[in-house]
């Protein structure tokens, strides 16, 4: 049974998979067998390093999620040098609050094309790929926040933004089981990682976020990561179009 959950010699690509979440997956999927194929946008050595002690066999593609040729790249990297791609994990994702009445062009530019449009190139460009693996994977990342108004309360374009992540999630895992495709999303609360670190730079948050969580603690990386292996893996064969919370109970509010 537990062999269900392994990956040995599946390939897979995680976007954003150099800190935080998208690391936590990728060191996940290594450890279960896969080989991994990470996007960056910056340098953090202190993640690739992380990868290589975790004993993870990865190649790491530098750019932009947002650049509508990087999907392209990155999938051409994978191939070559694994020669493959089975699993599509799409993580790299960025977080901006305000008031949506002072709310700028340029951030919700930022937020709809990183969160969103990124995401279904992503899919776009893979998709061919997974089909012909016979049993691809997809696996977004959303957020709690795509199921309610969140905390902090003027986070309109993120939210939108995760909502939309769980509606692709949704369509695409209904358009691509005939052909053998699982289409799945993680939904995590509040996890520890830079994004939230400090509150967003709002200390007053932290005690408020830690009250609405019934469990009363930010979740770790390693706790979204288990559940994305889970569903990355054959232990999930009939689990189509599925958004799991991973959030400490904070969605039974
Ligand atoms: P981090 O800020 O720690 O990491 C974000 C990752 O996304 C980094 O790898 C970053 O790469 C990458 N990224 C962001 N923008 C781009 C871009 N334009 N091009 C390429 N890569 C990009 O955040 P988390 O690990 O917390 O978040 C990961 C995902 O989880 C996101 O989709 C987020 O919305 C979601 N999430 C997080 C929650 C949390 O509480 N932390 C809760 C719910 C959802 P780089 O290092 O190069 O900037």
């Amino acid at each position: 049974m537990l062999d269900r959950f392994r990956l040995d010699g599946k390939v897979a690509l995680v976007t954003g998979g150099n800190r935080g979440i998208g690391l936590a997956i990728a060191k996940a999927l290594g450890h279960a067998g896969a080989r991994c194929l990470v996007t960056a946008r910056r340098d953090n050595p202190d993640g690739e390093a992380e990868l290589r002690v975790s004993g993870t066999e990865f190649d790491v593609a530098r750019g932009d999620v947002r650049d509508p040729d990087m999907p392209a790249r990155a999938l051409a990297q994978c191939i070559e040098r694994f020669g493959r791609i089975d699993i599509l994990v799409n993580n790299a994702g960025v977080a901006s609050h305000g008031h949506t009445e002072t709310f700028d062009d340029e951030r919700l530019e930022l937020i709809l094309s990183t969160n969103v449009a990124s995401v279904f190139r992503f899919c776009r460009e893979a998709l061919p790929h997974l089909k012909a693996a016979g049993e691809g994977v997809i696996l977004n990342v959303g957020s709690v926040s795509g199921f309610i108004s969140n905390i902090p309360q003027n986070q309109a374009a993120y939210n939108a933004s995760k909502a939309a992540v769980h509606m692709l999630t949704k369509s695409l895992a209904s358009e691509f089981a005939p052909d053998g495709v699982r289409v799945n999303a993680v939904a995590p609360g509040y996890i520890d990682t830079d994004m939230t670190r400090g509150g967003f730079d709002n200390p007053d948050w932290d005690p408020v976020w830690r009250r609405m969580t019934p469990m009363g603690r930010y979740g770790q990386p390693e706790e979204v990561a288990a559940c994305a292996l889970f569903l990355c893996s054959p232990a999930a064969s009939y689990v189509t179009g599925a958004v799991l919370p991973v959030d400490g109970g904070y969605l039974t509010r």
